[in-house]
């Protein structure tokens, strides 16, 4: 099966951005689309950005057992569908999954090979200029995102890497570096043992 990244961390630290970059340097990387309940931002598009779902159709979906992991976050649910994962794993295509905290543990628990990465912010106040700075959310939503930061943060220990995004080339020199390396090891280990 190929190989799963979960590239987590709080919102506005930089992950879209860092993911763009990353999958410019390793086209054979694809980022898997996710399920959302919350409106799209001007300029997103369904199906491209995210799959834009009711609170029903997403509801629907959690029964049928559509999701590999879904949460809720800052009051509207996010989550990975199946067949985004599966039918590009299925292919050996590397997938990319950009998701919350919750979800990446669920991940964690679903799919132990999964390489995980947190995505560190440089400080606080980093955060936030960030997230004001990108000029997609109310004042009232930033704050909410910052609230749900400071518990995300502490759960960056439970990571297998981690990447402080300070400085953007040097954060995405280090993304593909891990990449690299966890694609370098899949193919190897498909070649057996001793080889
Ligand atoms: P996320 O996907 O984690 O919510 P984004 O990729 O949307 O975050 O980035 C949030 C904002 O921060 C964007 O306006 C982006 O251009 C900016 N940004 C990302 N990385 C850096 C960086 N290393 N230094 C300064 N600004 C950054
Ligand atoms: P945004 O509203 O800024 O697009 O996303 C809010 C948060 O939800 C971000 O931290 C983003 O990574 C996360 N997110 C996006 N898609 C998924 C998903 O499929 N599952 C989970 N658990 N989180 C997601």
């Amino acid at each position: 099966m190929a190989r799963v990244f979960v590239i987590t961390g709080p919102s506005g630290v930089g992950k879209g951005t860092l993911i763009r970059s990353l999958i410019a340097r390793v086209p054979e990387l694809e980022l898997s689309v996710s399920a959302t309940t919350r409106r799209p931002r001007p300029g997103e598009r369904d199906g491209v950005h995210y799959h834009f779902l009711s609170d029903a159709a997403f509801d629907a979906k959690v029964r049928e057992g559509a999701f590999v992991e879904h949460a809720a976050y800052s009051g509207r649910r996010y989550g990975t569908l199946r067949s985004e994962l599966e039918r590009r794993t299925a292919n050996g295509i590397p997938v990319v999954l950009e998701i919350e905290v919750q979800g990446a543990r669920q991940i964690r628990r679903a799919l132990p090979d999964a390489v995980q990465v947190f995505i560190v912010p440089p400080s606080t106040a980093a955060l936030q200029e960030r997230l004001v700075g990108r000029g997609t959310d109310a004042p009232e939503e930033v704050a909410r995102r910052l609230r749900v930061a400071e518990q995300e943060l502490t759960a960056r220990d439970e990571f297998q890497y981690q990447v402080v995004n300070d400085r953007l080339e040097d954060a995405v020199d280090a993304l593909e570096a891990i990449v690299r390396r966890e694609l370098g090891r899949c193919a190897s280990g498909a070649e057996g043992a001793g080889s």
